[in-house]
């Protein structure tokens, strides 16, 4: 089973090297122009087709860019005609991203540099690895894109890496994760996670954006536009916080319930508190899932109905078990916290899905 994710590295380039690097993407934008043109006209995206019709003009057209990237913008812009159906001609910026392949661009992602041909010749960058990366350094690489952010003009390196996961240990062993609004994620081992700092956090940020709203002046708008930015990067940092102490628990398959259902559930909340609160769970969810397939572990989506009324320990279903964050089972009277609860429901619902299907059964790779 392949893993593959997406480093991000900024590259740092002489400034002869960043003007050859800007002539190339000019001439890769005109290569590419060139293609869906042709492609749009005669309605076609064959590659191939394409590379008979156009490779003569492309050529004349700049003779500096290197054949490999010649090829490259054929590609991309017979996948785009493809993606829209050639219902319209996908035309490029002046600086959009350029992909390469490894005739042109060869990384040593341990060494920090890389090697890049350009319309002038072969360009040397550096970079840094920052310390989230360092797991990615011996995964193979499968593609690289440069990009440029044009306001600072900083080039970046966005590297798609590929490994085998370890092989999950013999034993496996299941860990529930029941996701809620007062306890962000309680685990069928007794870990809670709340945080009275994430509500206090939260609710600050509520209380000034309701007044930020109500002033509704074009100032008003852009602090607007920081606030949420801000609140995204704080939610983000409590995520990966807690993603990252659930999958170091010494279990190989952490049990979710699946989302489709929290969203009916919550839809009784206000407006931006029920975005906010669905877009924060799922990107638990995908936070635990990236993480887990790093170190070779697994994440199942159970069920989410009956969890928070079945009693975890004989099975009998009952909405009144329930109240509020106490669970009482009137069958055979055990009781627990809700949450809790609802956690080794997920837990044993998980290992019973793991008996339905095969163990090592693919999970996408998120990028
Ligand atoms: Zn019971």
């Amino acid at each position: 089973m392949n893993v593959i994710r997406t480093i991000k590295l900024k590259l740092n380039v002489s400034s002869d090297a960043g003007n050859s690097l800007l002539k190339t993407m000019r001439d890769y934008t005109v290569a590419f122009n060139i293609c869906s043109t042709w492609g749009f006209e005669s309605r076609s995206v064959s590659k191939i087709n394409c590379h008979n019709a156009t490779y003569h003009n492309v050529r004349q057209s700049v003779p500096d860019l290197p054949s490999s990237l010649v090829q490259g913008a054929r590609d991309v812009a017979c996948e785009a005609l493809k993606a829209v159906k050639c219902q319209f001609k996908p035309l490029r910026k002046e600086y959009s991203a350029m992909r390469y392949n490894s005739r042109v661009i060869n990384v040593f992602l341990t060494s920090g540099y890389a090697t890049i041909a350009t319309s002038d010749g072969r360009i040397k960058a550096t970079f840094g690895i920052p310390e989230y990366y360092r797991p990615y350094l011996t995964w193979k690489i499968k593609s690289s894109t440069i990009s440029l952010r044009k306001n600072n003009s900083t080039f970046y390196l966005h590297c798609q890496v590929e490994t085998d996961t370890p092989k999950i240990a013999a034993e496996q062993s299941v860990l529930g994760i029941d996701r809620g609004i007062v306890n962000i994620a309680v685990c069928s081992d007794n870990t809670f996670f709340n945080s009275r700092v994430v509500k206090n956090t939260r609710s600050q940020y509520a209380y000034l954006r309701a007044q930020l709203q109500s002033k509704g002046t074009r100032s008003a708008k852009r602090k607007l536009r920081k606030l949420s930015g801000r609140e995204r990067r704080f939610v983000a940092d409590v995520n990966h916080c807690i993603s990252k102490q659930i999958v170091q628990k010494p279990f190989t398959i952490f049990a979710l319930e699946n989302l489709t259902k929290i969203r009916v559930q919550k839809r009784r909340g206000t407006g931006f508190n029920r975005k906010l609160n669905n877009w924060s769970f799922y990107q638990l969810e995908q936070f635990i899932r990236y993480k887990a397939e790093n170190l070779g572990k697994q994440v199942v989506s159970v069920d989410a109905r009956y969890t928070s009324q079945k009693c975890s320990v004989c099975g009998h279903v009952y909405k009144g078990n329930r109240n509020g964050s106490s669970f009482k089972c009137r069958k055979c009277g055990f009781e627990i916290h809700a949450d809790l609860n609802a956690s080794r429901n997920i837990a044993r619902d998980g290992i019973s899905d793991l008996g339905r299907s095969p163990v090592n059964r693919p999970i996408v790779a998120c990028l």
